[in-house]
């Protein structure tokens, strides 16, 4: 092999193939593959020259979602590095702690991010600073200096087995953990979205190998740091020549804009991103004709979104799809008609990727029984950096235990009842606060809501709900416990509610920080 297959050298060299077509948007700059492929291989030797970066060395990247971002990723993993995307979110203390953990030589940040993590005494490259750089930094293009039309990466052998990426979970059930993926998961991930297209292609009863008729451009709603937007997003994107449509942050009337500017034809983030854009008050004003359908995924979708899909969005094309980062993002879809007949469920696993629902004991569940969902395939990830301990916890017998509680029905169909941490005990009755939630969602006045355990001397836990009422509209305890009666067991009702005005607290992959909200409304 020139590059083995199924290693980002292979990836990034075939990208050449889409020449002068565009790769990224953003604003009004647009790079074409050529273009970005050039700067990539031109940071790579620039990285390996100027930084000393050899392979197996950990690049961090940490920045909002511009396009330097996207080839800062490319030219760590072209230097034969394990490129580290950090959270743009991160305070500064927290971007210290991804860079101590992974133990980076360099970072490549934008200037709000440098500032932020200049603390953490590693060199940086910095794009995007509005001021003068942190001592020590070098910018971003005088790192890059002149980009040649003939550059070639450094010379590095990349086998498909080679760790390639740390991607930090998204810390909803305590500190991120970073999950190391090989080149493999790398080069599974385009296949990976191909599988799941290749399918919504044939349910929608049309012929998958007569499909592709317009170009595909994609306007990614979630950033490209955590799992969805690099690997079900960006990855394939480059595979296939297709375009990638980044913003600064999501803003709905934004995309709305940028749907209509840029002809985009799929935007894939989470079911919020898909809620927000399809309620927005200037829904009407554009021209979204372009939009065949909508991807969402990495949190629960509520059954309400896929009605206002169905009202409206011309095809009426929706997908669920379920992942982790520890699944290098897409493992189990559900789209089309087989997601109308069962809008609650996250549908079938992908063809690479086994499923069994297991007991505590790791026995399999029978069909429609509540399991711990465990998963396995050329996706799945070996393991997290440097935590042997949480590895062996997750990691058994090669079968990641994705601590997500699940049931298959007799079609093979998996559902998401909670997280195995997001339950509450009440008197030894097991309330899925996702169960809950989704009942309340369902009242028109709701417009988010999360339920809560409330430690209880007698039960041990209650049941409590945090909920914030749409604008205008009105709603008290009584009226929401009512609506319930009847929907929900009684022991399910939350015998407490909270009325918050201001958004409820929620990570950037769109989950609601349970433990937050427990600190702000219970103190503990
Ligand atoms: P941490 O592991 O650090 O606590 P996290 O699990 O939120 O954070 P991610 O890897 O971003 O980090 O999220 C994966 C989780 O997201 C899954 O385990 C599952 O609970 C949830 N999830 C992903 N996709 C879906 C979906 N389509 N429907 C319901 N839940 C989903
Ligand atoms: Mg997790």
């Amino acid at each position: 092999w020139k590059h083995a297959p199924e290693t980002f050298r292979a990836l990034l060299d075939n990208s050449r193939l889409h020449g002068e077509q565009i790769f990224l948007v953003y604003e009004d700059e647009r790079i074409s593959y050529e273009e970005h492929y050039r700067r990539a291989a031109t940071l790579a030797v620039r990285l390996v020259e100027d930084y000393g970066v050899a392979k197996g060395d950990r690049v961090a990247i940490a920045m909002r979602n511009y396009p330097e971002w996207v080839v800062a990723f490319s030219a760590a993993l072209a230097a034969g590095a394990i490129a580290v995307p950090l959270n743009a979110w991160w305070t500064g203390p927290e971007l210290e702690y991804g860079l101590s953990d992974s133990g980076a030589k360099v970072l490549i940040a934008d200037g709000e991010r440098a500032e932020r993590a200049q603390g953490a005494g590693v060199p940086m490259i910095v794009t995007r600073a509005a001021g003068p750089l942190p001592a020590g930094a070098r910018a971003f293009t005088d790192v890059l200096g002149e980009v040649r039309a003939e550059v070639t990466p450094p010379p590095v052998e990349q086998a498909p087995e080679d760790p390639a990426t740390i991607f930090y979970t998204s810390g909803t059930t305590g500190r991120p953990k970073g999950a190391l993926g090989t080149h493999r998961n790398l080069g599974q991930s385009p296949m990976s979205v191909a599988y799941a297209l290749l399918r919504s292609v044939a349910l929608a009863g049309k012929d998958p190998s007569t499909a592709a008729g317009t170009r595909r451009i994609t306007l990614l709603a979630v950033p490209l740091f955590h799992a969805t937007g690099c690997f079900a997003v960006m990855a394939p994107t480059m595979f296939t020549g297709g375009g990638l449509v980044l913003m600064y942050k999501w803003d709905p009337g934004q995309a709305l804009r940028l749907i209509e500017r840029e002809k985009v034809t799929t935007m894939t983030g989470v079911p919020t991103n898909a809620w927000q854009l399809l309620s927005h008050p200037d829904f009407g004003d554009h021209d979204i004709s372009s939009l065949g359908g909508i991807s969402y995924g990495g949190a629960p979708a509520p059954p309400k979104l896929l009605e206002r899909i169905g009202d409206r969005l011309p095809r009426r094309q929706a997908s669920n799809g379920y992942g982790m980062t520890e699944t290098t993002a897409l493992a189990i879809y559900n789209s089309g008609p087989t997601y109308l007949a069962r809008p609650d469920s996250i549908g079938l696993p992908l063809a690479v990727c086994d499923a069994r629902v297991r007991d505590p004991l790791g026995v399999e569940v029978p069909v429609g029984q509540v399991g711990e969902l465990c998963l396995r395939g050329p996706n799945v990830i070996a393991g997290y950096w440097n935590r042997p301990d949480s590895t062996a916890e997750t990691f058994i017998d090669g079968w990641l235990h994705t601590g997500d509680l699940a049931k298959v029905d007799e079609d093979g169909f998996v559902y998401i009842v909670d997280r195995a941490k997001d339950m509450v005990i009440r008197g030894g009755e097991n309330v899925y606060c996702a169960e809950v939630e989704a009942a309340l969602f369902e009242h028109p006045a709701v417009d988010d809501a999360a339920v809560i355990g409330i430690p209880d001397e007698e039960l041990g836990e209650q049941v409590g709900a945090v909920v914030r009422l749409r604008p205008g509209a009105s709603a008290d305890a009584e009226e929401l416990r009512g609506f319930l009666d009847g929907v929900l067991a009684p022991f399910k009702i939350p015998v407490r509610f909270w009325f918050r005005e201001t958004e409820l607290p929620r990570n950037p992959g769109g989950k609601i920080l349970k433990t937050h909200l427990r600190k702000e409304t219970l103190g503990l």
